[in-house]
């Protein structure tokens, strides 16, 4: 079997404005790739993209990586994923070329398993047929109060999640917030109401469930520091990103300050080598790859090997499409360190409405894992065309 052509397909749909700590989302967007090969069978992946303009993720799967490896059996997906990442290296090991990688190899995936008649989970051996879920949302939109954010909760435990979690952080008067650079301050906070959201929402989850918040970076490390016994009042269980990464120095502080509240990230590092780095610098509690940025399932599989040597959990970060839900879902199947993998419940039709048949979930909010080979989805074409860009 050989690689004929490597394709990218661009979606966009247009949703409910929200923001969180940092940016203003209008439109869902999601960057998936083809994979096509001389037997017929086809694969199927999703590149994340952080809200880089989709066109310029197409010029790299297409005219940057694709040449890489058509002609190849795309049955050598390690071979295939070093010769990605060798050619280049120079400008690829990090940002958006290793996303791209991401979106190939999981396609190549999804190729591995519809060949062999196996979900990708049951190919890498699989631990668990169902993954724990939180309810990731309490997003900020225009108009949206604390009234707002609680009517969502109660949805979400209606729902039967039992943990939740929520944005915080947007606060431009904060000093040194880096929201301000961002030229968007519309729907912020003040500080004050941040721990009032935080209140609201673990008053009604009760004494059951962890309640998470994600920061997305917009604070300085002082600011959390000075924080952290707000947070341990309001009854927060997981802290996620609440400064840069590369601030390690910032994030061990941190850490110690806030436990019991358990550190997770980032979300937006890449590679099994920079979260090994991290993990030995015990600057998380929960590790937190994205599968379409940090490397692929190959690469996601080395980062949860690694956190279990380190005596960490692994929570996959999923913020795409049906396809990105998928892959983390299948490569979460196989970890016998997971934690509550992220279950966006924002709406997002590319992730619910593309599908001949919706993810499954038992009363819990456990997903139930993709039994079809691959990825275990099946696209319905008819719907996802027409939101096409290219
Ligand atoms: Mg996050």
């Amino acid at each position: 079997m050989k690689i004929t052509s490597v394709k990218a397909i661009g979606l966009r749909w247009e949703c409910p404005v929200m923001s969180d700590a940092m940016s203003v989302c209008k439109a869902r967007q999601a960057l998936w790739v083809k994979v096509e090969t001389d037997s017929g069978v086809y694969g199927i992946g999703e590149a994340f993209c952080y809200g880089s303009p989709l066109i310029i993720a197409r010029h790299i799967v297409e005219d940057q990586l694709a040449s890489a490896i058509i002609g190849e059996n795309p049955e050598n997906i390690q071979w295939l994923w070093q010769k990605m990442y060798w050619k280049n290296v120079p400008n690829g090991r990090t940002g958006l070329v290793m996303g791209c990688i991401s979106g190939i190899d999981i396609a190549l995936w999804d190729i591995l398993g519809k060949t062999a008649g196996l979900s990708i989970s049951k190919l890498l051996g699989r631990h668990s047929d169902r993954i724990p879920a939180y309810a990731s949302g309490g997003f900020y939109a225009p108009g949206k109060s604390i009234d707002g954010l609680k009517q969502e909760t109660e949805k979400y435990l209606e729902k039967g999640y039992k943990d939740i979690k929520i944005k915080i952080g947007r606060n431009p008067k904060l000093e040194r917030n880096a929201v301000n650079y961002t030229g968007n301050t519309d729907f912020s906070v003040a500080y004050e109401e941040d721990i009032r959201r935080i209140e609201a929402v673990r008053r009604l989850m009760g004494n059951k469930g962890r309640l998470a918040a994600d920061i997305n970076a917009a604070w300085p490390a002082n600011a959390v520091l000075f924080a952290a016994r707000d947070f341990k009042e309001a009854g927060l269980n997981w802290l996620e990103e609440p400064i840069l990464f590369e601030d390690e120095e910032g994030l061990k502080q941190i850490r110690e300050k806030l436990s019991p509240i358990l550190l997770m990230g980032y979300e937006t590092v890449q590679g099994c080598q920079n979260f090994t780095r991290l993990m030995k610098a015990n600057v998380m509690d929960i590790v937190q790859p994205d599968i379409g940025w940090s490397g692929g399932i190959s690469e996601l599989k080395k980062i949860g090997l690694a956190a279990e040597g380190f005596s960490k959990l692994v929570s996959l970060h999923s913020f795409g499409s049906c396809v990105h839900f998928a892959a983390s879902l299948q490569l979460s199947a196989c970890l016998p360190n997971v934690e509550a993998m992220e279950s966006e419940e924002n709406e997002n039709f590319l992730k619910t409405g593309v599908l001949k048949t919706p993810f499954e979930y038992d009363k819990d909010m456990n997903f139930y894992v993709p039994d079809l080979p691959g990825l275990g989805i099946e696209i319905d074409w008819d719907k996802a065309e027409p939101l096409r860009v290219f």
